[in-house]
């Protein structure tokens, strides 16, 4: 407090740090009006403080519920994947299913018909699967699947090379870019996957080990519109021929016909139809 004639001294006041310099004699009105003003200040900073703290404290959920949101979003990224996964593979033997075979193969036909690259099909049954059943237990069944279904997928080397499960105990392997010559290379290669795998078979009825029937149809895509479903008749004919020509052999639906090659890689000729069915 300083008397009027003290004007320099409110301005050190002022400079020295004070809110305020109420200069002598005290006018009444003015000495309320400036304290009515530092109150005013003292409740702006207070609710301003308020608006600060309830600001971070909303910032702080807003981080909470992004880092959540983010969580979740990596969750169901995975989730997707495993669902994914569940839809084209097969639960027990982890090869593709069905529903994946189905999608491929009319995508890999067209490429076919693009590249002017053929294609081959091998379609691929256990033999006497059902005496299998019965004697081992659908258990033992289902491991003689998985077993089968690795063999498959050590004999198809290339990563283009895709081996599925096609139905109960046949499998398929789609070999894209692959003519009738590597496509035997690879049906021979499953045979003796097969083979050194010798899994115990005593209900087979020819044999000792589990034992597996190939048909093999490798085509060039004529049109643009031919179906891949002729791939498909082809390989299943030249399966079915294997089945009737005694089973544990690979049949190839070429332009020469169907010709049957057994394990020892023997060609044995066309019209030797009349084996054991
Ligand atoms: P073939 O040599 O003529 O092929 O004789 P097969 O007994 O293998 O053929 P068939 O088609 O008569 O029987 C297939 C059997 O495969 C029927 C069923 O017992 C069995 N099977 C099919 N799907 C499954 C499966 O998912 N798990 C198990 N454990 N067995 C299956
Ligand atoms: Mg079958
Ligand atoms: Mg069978």
């Amino acid at each position: 407090m300083g008397t009027r004639s003290e004007a320099s001294e409110t301005v050190r006041a002022l400079r020295c740090g004070g809110n305020e310099y109420i200069q002598l004699p005290i006018d009444q009105e003015e000495c309320q009006l400036r304290l009515d003003r530092h109150l005013q200040a003292a409740q702006l900073v207070r609710s301003l403080k308020a608006d600060k703290d309830s600001l971070h404290q909303q910032i702080w959920s807003y981080n909470n519920i992004l880092r959540e949101h983010e969580e979740r979003e990596v969750s169901l990224a995975e989730e997707n994947q495993m669902l994914q996964r569940m839809a084209f593979v097969d639960g027990l033997t982890q090869v593709a299913n069905r529903r994946r075979f189905n999608q491929q193969i009319p995508q890999l036909w067209q490429q076919s018909y693009h590249s002017g690259q053929p294609m081959s099909l091998l379609l691929c049954d256990i033999d006497y699967f059902k005496r299998y059943n019965d004697h081992y237990g659908h258990l033992g069944g289902d491991g003689c699947l998985q077993a089968v279904a690795s063999a498959m997928v050590r004999g198809a080397h290339r990563h283009s090379d895709q081996v599925a499960r096609y139905g109960g105990e046949e499998f398929a392997i789609l070999l894209p870019a692959t003519d009738l010559k590597g496509a035997q290379q690879v049906a021979l290669c499953v045979q003796s996957e097969i083979a050194i795998a010798q899994n115990p078979h005593l209900a087979s009825l020819f044999k000792v080990h589990v034992s597996l029937s190939i048909g093999l149809c490798t085509l060039l895509p004529e049109t643009l519109q031919q179906s891949y479903e002729v791939l498909i008749h082809g390989a299943d004919e030249a399966m079915y021929t294997a089945k009737l020509r005694g089973r544990d052999r690979v049949v190839i639906n070429g332009p020469d016909g169907l010709i049957s090659i057994v394990q020892n890689q023997c060609l044995v000729p066309d019209n030797s139809a009349g084996d054991a069915a």
